[in-house]
């Protein structure tokens, strides 16, 4: 079979993916329900655990389903014993507040700034007043790429009493994570985004004691009943529904590739690229909403300019016959357009972005 035609993508995921990663998914059939295929999900799931710490000490869920399935999975399955705290400074913060609402589960939004770190006093203050007993966070924002430290927030956590429920669906696998050291008991992924694996594949990752703890009779879901998942599992070696079988053979290649780049040097690798790209944002004049002291270093989003060649439609077409797919804002009243430097690729790509950027930026201007 011949190798699809590369396209770089530079939405903040599903992001680029190897082609090894790509021919993985060609199988011969199988029935999920045949051991073989069981023996691969429990080892996808422990090989997930082990980049989040101890794997003897944590479980990972796995769910047929995009990132926001296993974010819905913690928000309806966990905070069962008293109320939540939703921190928003962002869409994804947002979100979070929206699968509570839907569901029922009582809880607080404290808003937070989308672009400066976390204010833990205010926060501390916050929790204490609602007597929360879980705090759901987003660890980096994608809307705009600020990242929220998961130390300080652990150690708030354990302050009040209460159990820290992550979202690191843009952050893990890039940025490096122990949930056991960092005070996390809950934190969901995704396949699509750090991992360069295929869509349709997301996983929360427990502390098997938190995880042991919940009570699947309550949960508010049906389908994404985290316990009952992770219990039909342990039993039976499958998963409740039938889950996207090509997908987890790809999540498979890419954590092999993942544990021979290892995720410090995943971090590196996205680290060079965001600095070529900041450079080339310097050059064309362009403003990021982040500062350097609160930034992820993986998603970036950028001011739109008030230049008259410029238009999002323009920029991206201009890219996208250049073999680039770039992405809109999501940041309430103000205009950004976003890149990021996340996936299979390398410097030189981000380095013909660039050119291309400058190029399109300086005929914009005049
Ligand atoms: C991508 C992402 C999600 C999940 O989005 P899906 O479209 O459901 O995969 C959730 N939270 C954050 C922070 C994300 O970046």
């Amino acid at each position: 079979m011949k190798a699809p035609a590369r396209h770089i993508l530079l939405n903040p995921g599903p992001a680029t993916t190897t082609d090894t990663v790509k021919f993985a998914q060609v199988v011969t059939d199988i029935c999920p329900r045949e051991s073989e295929f069981g023996e691969v999900m429990t080892s996808v799931s422990r090989r997930l655990s082990a980049i989040a710490g101890d794997p003897e000490k944590i479980d990972t869920v796995l769910f047929g389903g995009s990132g926001t399935a296993a974010v819905e999975a913690m928000i309806t399955s966990v905070p069962l014993d008293g109320p939540l705290v939703v921190v928003d400074n962002g869409a994804y913060g947002a979100r979070m507040a929206q699968i509570a609402r839907a569901a029922g589960v009582t809880h607080f939004v404290f808003q937070s700034s989308p672009v400066a770190a976390i204010d833990l006093d205010a926060l501390e203050g916050f929790a204490s007043v609602h007597k929360a007993k879980y705090l759901a966070v987003v660890h980096h924002e994608t809307t705009t790429g600020l990242l929220n430290q998961l130390p300080p927030l652990g150690r708030l956590a354990r302050k009040l009493g209460m159990e820290l429920l992550v979202d690191a669906m843009s952050s893990f696998a890039a940025v490096p994570i122990d949930i056991l050291k960092d005070g996390v008991h809950y934190l969901c992924s995704s396949a699509n985004k750090n991992i360069q694996a295929m869509a349709g594949v997301s996983f929360v990752i427990c502390r098997a004691d938190a995880l042991g703890r919940l009570d699947p009779a309550r949960s508010r879901s049906y389908y994404l009943n985290l316990r009952a998942q992770h219990d039909y599992f342990r039993k039976a070696g499958q998963m409740r529904f039938t889950p996207p079988v090509q997908a987890i053979y790809a999540l498979q290649q890419a954590l092999t590739e993942l544990e021979s780049e290892t995720v410090a040097g995943r971090h590196r690798r996205y680290l060079d690229m965001w600095r070529l790209l900041n450079q080339g944002l310097l050059d064309c004049g362009l403003s990021r909403l982040v500062a350097d002291e609160n930034h992820g270093g993986l998603i970036t989003a950028i001011e739109e300019p008030d230049w008259p060649g410029y238009s999002f439609e323009r920029l991206h077409d201009f890219m996208k016959q250049r073999n680039f797919t770039i992405y809109p804002g999501k940041l309430g009243n103000q205009t950004t357009f976003r890149i990021a430097n996340i996936g299979a690729i390398g410097v030189a790509d981000m380095a013909e972005f660039v050119r291309l950027l400058k190029q399109f930026m300086a005929a914009a201007r005049s």
